[in-house]
């Protein structure tokens, strides 16, 4: 499952390429991850590419978006046809489930989505085990925390919003569907590079769940979204902050810290083009520099990185493999 630092960086690299394209035609391949019609998308273009948690979020100048999520083993990989029947890797860009579909030509039996577009461009949507989604939804029923605001979005849903005849339609969510993306959005916590995140905001939604161990507490999607196991080990690491500890006992300095390092290690995520334990593969299908950069994740009884003299330790906390140092987090 890719992380956040993955899906950022499929989003950066599709923006270059599909931000100001039409769509000319789509193909549905596939009608459980496939939840989108020709009606939502045919002749629209694409106005900005964003993301909230894990979401891929595609505005269209239509009054729609279109919402991503790759889940298991997804992929969306953009291709610039370069003539004849053939392939040029080098002109792929995306990101997600690494296999060597990468180096094959696609469409193959794997592709549930494909859209072609006015420059020539075709996007295409894989997933093996058919868990990720496309989905669709009215902008005008996105509210202000649903995605990161990006400018032209924000700008084409109030316009959408000042035009409406029916005032009523902030409120009013139109289909099963939208509830459906609309729920899934506003469960989701602050995003971890959005102002809201700060020290205020966690001590109050540590009082809430006082006894909660901290690695817990951060992979907790409704509180801080999109931070998953591998960021949430090196953060911990990053803020000599044992995984352990109740969210109680963590003093204001430490949520302080804290902060400034789940930003620095997903910053550091990004700068490396995505990695994750899974083999996430780059834009062009080269195998991330995945782990050079973590410090403890999977790194059990390698010498601690901080030259403490301990030892990176390894246990299971909810489930969930975690790796930390005994000696220098406290
Ligand atoms: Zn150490």
């Amino acid at each position: 499952m890719p992380e956040l630092p993955e899906v950022e960086t499929i989003v950066r690299g599709l923006r270059t390429k599909l931000v100001g394209r039409r769509v000319l035609r789509f193909e549905d391949r596939d009608k459980k991850v496939v939840q989108i019609s020709e009606d939502d998308i045919i002749k629209a273009r694409i106005v900005e590419i964003s993301r909230r948690a894990k979401n891929i979020i595609i505005t269209l100048d239509n009054g729609k978006a279109l919402i991503f999520h790759l889940k298991m083993t997804g992929q969306l990989i953009w291709e610039e046809r370069c003539g004849g029947s053939d392939f040029c890797l080098r002109n792929r860009q995306g990101g997600g489930h690494p296999d060597k579909t990468w180096l094959e030509k696609l469409p193959n039996k794997h592709t549930r989505a494909i859209f072609y577009f006015d420059d020539g461009g075709v996007l295409y949507f894989n997933d093996i085990r058919r868990f990720g989604y496309i989905k669709t939804i009215p902008l005008t029923l996105f509210r202000p925390l649903s995605v990161i605001p990006v400018k032209a979005g924000i700008q084409i849903r109030d316009k959408l919003r000042r035009e409406s005849t029916d005032n009523r339609v902030d409120s009013h969510v139109s289909s099963e569907n939208d509830k459906r993306v609309l729920n899934i959005l506003d469960s989701l916590g602050v995003e971890p590079f959005e102002k809201e995140l700060d020290v205020g905001y966690l001590e109050k939604t540590a009082e809430r769940f006082p006894n909660r161990k901290i690695k817990q507490f951060l992979l907790d999607q409704t509180i801080i979204a999109g931070i998953g196991n591998i960021y949430a080990d090196e953060a911990l690491f990053d803020a000599k902050i044992l995984p352990m500890r109740l969210v109680k006992d963590i003093k204001k300095i430490e949520w302080q810290t804290l902060i400034d390092s789940i930003r620095k290690v997903l910053e550091q995520g990004i700068k490396f083009g995505g990695s994750s334990a899974e083999n996430f593969v780059d834009a062009f299908g080269q195998q991330g520099r995945a782990h050079e950069h973590l410090k403890v994740y999977r790194k059990t009884g390698r010498p601690c990185p901080n030259d403490c003299g301990g030892v990176v330790s390894r246990i299971i906390l909810g489930g969930r493999s975690t790796h930390f140092c005994p000696k220098c987090q406290h």
